[in-house]
């Protein structure tokens, strides 16, 4: 059966003493409450050695937020899966709307990250959302169906043991503004439709979906009661132990 996932997406934030203090923080946070799903937080790339070994021992899991598609080779500036795994790093995230807009990371480019991350035995967040021009114009099931399907969905069945996916609608994004529980378990219904379409309702039932877009410890248990609705990507809450305790603690 699928698992409940609170996955915080630390973005450009905290240096290493930051992240080493924020770790130290959730730990004892998380020490008084039962967390009744797996967290993961992301640091930057350069923080997570220090993350790994910081939440030794812990529940927190450690996760990448990108990875170059080449193995390695000319790509200055870059970071590569093996180089993940070597420092202990066990799943990264893809296809994060600030990855698709800023760095110009399309379906193509997310393809070859994809496949050689789980060439290299990487667990995946695959992001994906509409605009909020594609919800005015209520493009937005297209949209997402579109997404999926050039990446994701054209994989083998058993590539899916090491995906998890996240719809972050792009409107919903650091802006403050949440997809309703409606809204969010009407798109989720729709991706697991698409994905016991192409695997079937095994495969489907036990893929991990999670929303992503301003979720807070005030509306989680909302969203996340929803039945298709597996837990959140959090950006800007889960940089406060409180906070992204309060939202893993709405399970
Ligand atoms: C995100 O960046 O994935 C995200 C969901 O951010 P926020 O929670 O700040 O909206």
């Amino acid at each position: 059966m699928r698992k409940n996932i609170v996955a915080g997406n630390w973005k450009m934030n905290n240096n290493t003493t930051q992240t080493k203090a924020l770790i130290n923080d959730l730990k004892g946070a998380l020490e008084k409450v039962s967390a009744n799903c797996r967290v993961l937080i992301s640091p930057t790339s350069i923080n997570l050695t220090s993350a790994v070994e910081a939440t030794k021992g812990s529940v927190i899991e450690v996760s990448a937020q990108n990875m170059h598609q080449a193995t390695s080779g000319a790509y200055t500036g870059e970071i590569s899966a093996n180089m993940l795994q070597d420092v202990g790093v066990k799943t990264v995230i893809l296809g994060h709307s600030e990855r698709r807009t800023f760095f110009g990371e399309d379906d193509t480019m997310l393809t070859e990250k994809v496949t050689t991350a789980l060439e290299n035995n990487l667990e995946i967040i695959f992001c994906f959302g509409e605009l909020l021009e594609d919800r005015k114009s209520d493009n937005h099931f297209n949209v997402v169906e579109s997404q999926l399907k050039n990446v994701v969905l054209a994989l083998n069945a058993s590539a899916w043991k090491n995906i998890v996916l996240a719809y972050e609608p792009v409107w919903a994004i650091g802006t403050g503004e949440t997809a309703s529980p409606e809204q969010a378990q009407e798109m989720h219904a729709f991706i697991r439709g698409l994905v016991e379409a192409t695997y079937g309702k095994i495969l489907a039932n036990n893929v991990s979906i999670l929303y992503g877009g301003s979720v807070k410890p005030a509306n989680a248990q909302e969203i996340f009661s929803k039945e298709d609705v597996d837990g959140g990507l959090i950006g800007g809450a889960s940089l406060n132990a409180t906070d992204f305790t309060g939202i893993i603690t709405a399970f």
